[in-house]
C-alpha cells in the first residue's frame, strides 16, 4: 500500500509498505477514504516535534472497515468510521481513575507520532478506537471530527457559559473551529488574526464571531471597547500568546492554553494572576469526546474548513507547501489540508 512516510528533518517519502495485519482478535483494519493534515504533522515535518523516523504520519482520518478479528462485536466489514488515534492503555493509574488522556503508557502507542499513522491506505486500530459514523454525516464533515474533539476538550476545560464575552487568538483550523462552536454557545465571540487572507477567509465562514485583525496596535483597546469590558474567557489558539492573552482577560477572567509551541517561553507576574483572581487553563489531551463531537458535528459546518485536497501521492508537494517551501497553484488561503485516497 502507499504511505507517506517521515524521513527526518524537512523529509516525507511516498514508499510501498506491506498492508497491515490483525494482531489481536479485537483488531480492525480500515480502509482510509479520507485524512486531515493537523499542525502536528507539520511540527513533526519541520522538526520541531520528535516523530519517529520511518513512521507513518497522520492521525485524522475516516474509512471503512476492511476486516475484522474474530471477537470484534460493535463493527462490520463495510462501517464507515472516524479514528480515535490517542491509544492508551487503559491499566495505568491515570486511566484507571478515568484520565485516558494523562495515560502513563502512550509512549511508542501515538498513531503517527511514533506509530504507524493514517497517511496510508490500511492501518490496524483496536475496536475500542474506531466509531462508527452516521450516514448524515458527509465525509468531509466526518474528517474534522478528531479535531472538533480538541476543542470540544479546551472548550469544556474552560467551562464556557452563555454570558461569557470570548476571545480567541489565532485564526488557523483550531482556533476557527473553535469559534464556529463557540459563536452558538458564548454571548459574544471574536477571534483574532494577522494574516490578511486569512482575515478574509474567516469573515466568510464565521456566522456570529467577530473577526479582529491583530496588525492594529490598538486592537485590544478595540476589543475593549466592543465588550463595554474586557473579555472573561480568551484562548491562546497559537501556543505562544499567553503573555497578550493575560493582558487581555478581564479580572476574575479563565485563559485556557492550547496551542502547541514547544519553543515559546512566557515571563509572567504571579502576582498579577492572584491580584486579578485569574484562572490558567491547560485541558491536556480529549478524554472521551468521540461520541459528543460526532453529535456535535450534525450541527456545525466543519467541511468549510477545507480548502485544499491533495492525493496522497502528492503528499511530499503539499508539506512543501503548508511550509512555505513551495507555492500552492490557487491564491486560496491555506486552512485545512485533506490527503485523498
Ligand atoms: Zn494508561
Amino acid at each position: 500500500m502507499k504511505a507517506i512516510v517521515y524521513k527526518g528533518s524537512n523529509s516525507v517519502n511516498c514508499e510501498y509498505r506491506k498492508e497491515p495485519k490483525i494482531n489481536k482478535s479485537t483488531d480492525v483494519i480500515v480502509k482510509i477514504t479520507l485524512t486531515g493534515v493537523c499542525g502536528t504533522d507539520l511540527r513533526i515535518y519541520s522538526g520541531n516535534f520528535p516523530g519517529a523516523k520511518d513512521v507513518v504520519l497522520g492521525h485524522e482520518a475516516i474509512g471503512n472497515i476492511e476486516e475484522i478479528g474474530k471477537d470484534v462485536t460493535t463493527i462490520k466489514v463495510g462501517d464507515r468510521v472516524v479514528i480515535d488515534p490517542t491509544l492508551f492503555d487503559g491499566k495505568c493509574y491515570y486511566c484507571q481513575k478515568g484520565f485516558h488522556n494523562l495515560c502513563d503508557n502512550k509512549a511508542n502507542t501515538e498513531t503517527g507520532v511514533d506509530k504507524d499513522g493514517t497517511f496510508a491506505e490500511y492501518i490496524v486500530m483496536p475496536e475500542d478506537f474506531v466509531y462508527l459514523l452516521p450516514d448524515t454525516i458527509s465525509d468531509d464533515r466526518a474528517v474534522l471530527i478528531e479535531p472538533l474533539t480538541c476543542v470540544l476538550n479546551n472548550l469544556e476545560a474552560l467551562k464556557l457559559t452563555f454570558d461569557d464575552k470570548l476571545v480567541i487568538l489565532g485564526g488557523g483550523p483550531i482556533g476557527t473551529l473553535f469559534a464556529m462552536v463557540a459563536e452558538k454557545m458564548a454571548l459574544k465571540t471574536v477571534i483574532v488574526e494577522k494574516r490578511p487572507e486569512r482575515l478574509n477567509f474567516l469573515r466568510n465562514i464565521l456566522s456570529n464571531s467577530e473577526v479582529v485583525d491583530a496588525n492594529d496596535k490598538n486592537y485590544i483597546d478595540g476589543i475593549v471597547k466592543k465588550f463595554g469590558r474586557k473579555p472573561n474567557a480568551v484562548v491562546d489558539a497559537t501556543g505562544c500568546l499567553f503573555e497578550e492573552a493575560l493582558e487581555l482577560v478581564d479580572k476574575g477572567g479563565r485563559i485556557v492554553l492550547m496551542g502547541f509551541n514547544s519553543n515559546y517561553k512566557a515571563t509572567i507576574s504571579p502576582l498579577y494572576i492572584t491580584n486579578n483572581a485569574i484562572t490558567i487553563i491547560g485541558a491536556g489531551d480529549y478524554n472521551n469526546m468521540f461520541i459528543r463531537a460526532i453529535d456535535m458535528a450534525e450541527n456545525i459546518d466543519l467541511e468549510k474548513l477545507i480548502t485544499h485536497r491533495f492525493k496522497l501521492s502528492e503528499a511530499e508537494d503539499a508539506f512543501k507547501i503548508l511550509v512555505g517551501e513551495k507555492n500552492v497553484s490557487d491564491k486560496n488561503e491555506i486552512m485545512k489540508v485533506v490527503f485523498e485516497m
